[in-house]
């Protein structure tokens, strides 16, 4: 017996085994953009061997949809017998080792899984042992994977959810995927949620088969035998290779698909307008808010005073119904897509009583958006002062437009910095990888023919921090706190 040795299991605090839904969570939001989706209807049939990677700005709901594709694939449907599922939420910063962080993770999702055979208890046995016994991190970790991996093994797939990836250190993240990449060979089927994609380098692959149009695609085939790259290999797209299409060389036994991970937008989801007008219809619930549910037959009833406020008492129900499409419209506009600003939008109109508040943004943002960015913000600047010099000073040049700036110009804002900033010479990024990663997903890189990147929401480009400039500004003699100092110039962020 080790007196340090592990007698009974601690949970760590930065994992969950759920994330409790609210009961009046609007769950058909991401319906159409990923439940809905090519990518996800394959993945979830449990034969395909690559990830999913659901990818959005921050707020845009990701640990919601996390927790929603957990309750469906545990739902079995007509045809299909639910598979195992566990999931994982990580919650809040890791404060343990990295190590000590994987071997908590495969113990939390062991002990989701259902015993199916006898062999996996034995092992846990034998790892229990050896954390009494204070075995190393690394035996123990030998032997929990066995545990695990037998416990996988009478499955035909299993599946995990792990929401919350970039909650944790880049290293820690290479060790994730490699214990990831070892349990999939044992057919575990792994769903991600993450702020910022798995960086590449942008891919555009089209069909070779004969009269096929699909390109940009994300699911496809290659032939191994003549694949030099993107632009020089035999690609077919998921149906065309159904069709039983072959390489005009080398027929069909080298067929491959390519990548170990499809990636999945989830920051825009096309029905947030309904999500609005659901929200809304809550209080307001006597207006036709949704064109689709118009029913000319409901008795016209007074109007509440809040939608009447700025209006003529005679206003007809048509007119208020009309103000309150263009609300929802606006809020939509201004949301750009994203649930937590929409919702920002929402409580704002509830605590107020006021739809007018929402078409007066113009330059001024509201306060609880504002907060949302400092707190965005500061969890940046949280990093070491390398990584959130570079991510602050490529946020400030992001937003200097609505659209944001090419890549080009990034590059000469970067440059120029690191000749002024001599702490940043000694570690400059080495690709766009650690500019957007430093960024944590406040600046994106949007699908385009030339690279550019934007911040996540345009309304960034009015954002002032909340600290006075006189707080913040320079006052550091050996180096400037160029991004501070640019977030708050009239020619930076505040512009
Ligand atoms: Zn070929
Ligand atoms: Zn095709």
């Amino acid at each position: 017996m080790d007196p340090f040795g592990l007698r009974s299991r601690v949970t760590n605090s930065a994992l969950s085994k759920q994330h409790a839904l609210s009961p009046d969570i609007y769950d058909r939001l991401f319906d159409s953009i990923f439940f809905q989706s090519k990518e996800f209807s394959y993945w979830s049939q449990g034969n395909q061997p690559w990830q999913l990677h659901c990818y959005g700005a921050p707020g845009c709901g990701k640990t919601t949809l996390a927790a929603i594709a957990v309750r469906r694939l545990r739902e079995s449907t007509p045809g299909r017998k639910a598979a195992p599922v566990a999931s994982i939420f990580i919650e809040k910063d890791v404060s343990t080792s990295a190590v000590v962080f994987v071997e908590d993770l495969l113990d939390c999702i062991y002990h989701q899984l259902p015993n199916l055979g006898f062999e996996s208890d034995h092992h846990y046995e034998q790892y229990e042992m050896a954390c009494q016994g204070g075995e190393s991190t690394s035996k123990r970790i030998t032997l929990l994977r066995k545990a695990l991996h037998s416990r996988l093994e009478p499955s035909d797939h299993t599946f995990l959810v792990l929401d919350g990836y970039d909650r944790v250190s880049e290293g820690l993240q290479v060790l994730l995927d490699c214990e990831f990449a070892n349990l999939q060979v044992h057919r575990l089927r792994v769903m991600i949620t993450r702020r910022v994609p798995a960086f590449e380098v942008p891919l555009w692959m089209s069909c070779d088969g004969h009269d096929c149009e699909e390109d940009r695609l994300k699911l496809y085939w290659v032939c191994k035998k003549c694949y030099k790259n993107q632009y020089d290999c035999y690609a077919l797209c998921y149906a065309c290779k159904e069709k039983g299409l072959k390489c005009p060389d080398d027929g069909a036994v080298y067929f491959e698909e390519l990548y170990d991970h499809v990636d999945i937008d989830v920051s825009h989801p096309n029905d947030i307008e309904e999500y609005i007008a659901w929200d809304l219809q809550k209080e307001y619930s006597h207006l036709q808010v949704n064109s689709n549910s118009e029913d000319a037959s409901k008795p016209q009833e007074p109007l509440a005073k809040d939608v009447m406020d700025g209006t003529d008492s005679a206003t007809t129900l048509p007119t208020a119904t009309e103000k309150l499409r263009k609300v929802i419209q606006s809020i939509s506009n201004n949301a750009e897509g994203n649930i937590t600003i929409a919702k920002l939008y929402l409580d704002n109109i509830h605590k107020h009583q006021c739809l007018d508040d929402v078409e007066k943004v113009g330059d001024r943002l509201p306060r609880n958006l504002i907060a949302l960015f400092d707190a965005g913000m500061e969890r940046i600047k949280q990093q070491p002062r390398t990584q959130s010099d570079i991510a602050l000073m490529a946020i400030s040049a992001a937003a200097e437009k609505d659209r944001g700036i090419p890549l080009a110009s990034l590059e000469d804002w970067m440059r120029d910095a690191i000749t002024r900033l001599p702490h940043l010479a000694d570690a400059p990024p080495r690709s766009l990888e650690d500019v957007l990663r430093f960024a944590n997903g406040f600046i994106i890189e949007p699908f385009s023919r030339e690279r550019h990147v934007a911040t996540y929401n345009q309304f960034f480009t009015f954002y002032k921090p909340a600290e006075s400039p006189s707080s913040i500004k320079n006052t550091d003699q050996t180096g400037i706190e160029s991004a501070e100092v640019d977030l708050t110039t009239d020619d930076g962020i505040a512009a």
